[in-house]
């Protein structure tokens, strides 16, 4: 069986729940080998993890190249790498990093890419939502290694014990991958909830707040959820662009999407309308956010959202 290359995606050796699903992705056509590029000295935690979710290889990429430097050399990583085993696939997270290797590695090994799949399946045939969600599309890479960027959330993840054999591979990386330095690097302010784009849940609040985010965020830390806006509250200056979801904001796939306050534009469906399923509360009732949720609620979110998490409390 030909081995599908999976980028690992990590922090410090603790690898992050999309490589869990690309792995369980990855099973589906062919071998799954984890290529882990990071400092050795955090990748006993990584080996660990993605063998649980089926990993029959781990490739140690040694960064004491690559650390200082922003995506390029990951690609090169990944373009020998791919020469030396030709795999059956490579499969990367749908970040806004792992597109951006995505692409240069397309570039590199002449290959086909498809971004944003919210599924895959054996051949590899992915399955798209395109132009502003109007569309679903399947597709096929018909040229080279097929590249494939998985959007967080398309798939659960399922253990399967692999065999993880460990092989340390060493990539020769080139002077023009080096033109682009990290100078410094700050780890976000923690909020204690999860990364919007790989949320299970997102509450999402808009115009319809008001300014006021607290029933939104409330609600989301009863559910341990990630907090997402439409651009009318970014605009409005409520909250940071970092959480506008939508055609110009981040893409998200939850299982749950709740939305508080927003109308359904398609710009901002665009962002959302993969998510398994969608609550709305609005108090229009004829909002067009209501064409897509799975469960509508015609009421104020200032007293809906807070009456859930009083249910959630059990009080
Ligand atoms: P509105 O459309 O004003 O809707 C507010 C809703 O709140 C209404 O339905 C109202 O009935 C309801 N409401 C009011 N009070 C309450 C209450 N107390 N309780 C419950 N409901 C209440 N938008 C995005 O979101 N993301 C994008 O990435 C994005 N990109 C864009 C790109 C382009 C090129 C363009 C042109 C537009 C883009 N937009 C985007 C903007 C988009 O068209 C909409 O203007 C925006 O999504 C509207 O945000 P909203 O639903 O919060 O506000």
């Amino acid at each position: 069986m030909s081995e599908v290359l999976v980028l690992v995606d990590h922090v410090d050796g603790a690898i992050r729940k999309p490589t869990a699903e690309l792995l369980t992705v990855a099973r589906r056509l062919g071998e799954p080998s984890a290529v882990f590029i990071g400092r050795t000295d955090h990748s006993a935690g990584a080996v660990a993890a993605v063998r649980k979710y089926g990993a029959a290889k781990v490739y140690l990429v040694d960064d004491s190249e690559i650390r200082d430097y922003l995506v390029a050399p990951k690609a090169e990583v990944l373009q020998q790498l791919a020469v030396k085993v030709s795999p059956a696939a490579i499969l990367v997270t749908s970040s806004f990093e792992g597109k951006e290797i995505a692409g240069r590695l397309a570039v590199k090994l002449g290959s086909g890419l498809i971004t944003d799949a919210v599924d895959v399946q054996e051949g590899p045939v992915t399955t798209q939502s395109v132009f502003a969600g109007n569309y679903t599309v399947r597709a096929k890479v018909t040229k080279g290694t097929p590249i494939i960027a998985v959007k967080p959330n398309s798939s659960a993840p399922e253990e399967s014990d692999g065999a993880g054999a460990v092989e340390e591979f060493r990539a020769t990386i080139s002077e023009s991958a080096k033109s682009a330095r990290i100078l410094a690097s700050e780890p976000r302010q923690a909020t204690g909830r999860p990364d919007l784009a790989e949320a299970a849940i997102v509450v999402a609040g808009g115009r319809g707040t008001g300014g006021d985010f607290t029933p939104v965020e409330k609600l989301a830390d009863a559910l341990g959820a990630a907090v997402g806006a439409s651009r009318a509250a970014v605009d409005s200056g409520w909250i940071s662009h970092a959480f506008q979801i939508g055609q110009t904001g981040k893409t998200v796939s939850p299982r749950l999407y709740i939305a508080g306050g927003i109308s359904g534009a398609i710009q901002h469906r665009a962002g959302m309308q993969t998510s398994k399923a969608i609550v709305a509360v609005n108090t229009d009732a004829d909002a067009p956010i209501f064409e897509l949720a799975d469960l509508g609620v015609v009421g104020d979110l200032r007293v809906v959202f807070p009456k859930v998490v009083e249910l959630l409390a059990g009080t």
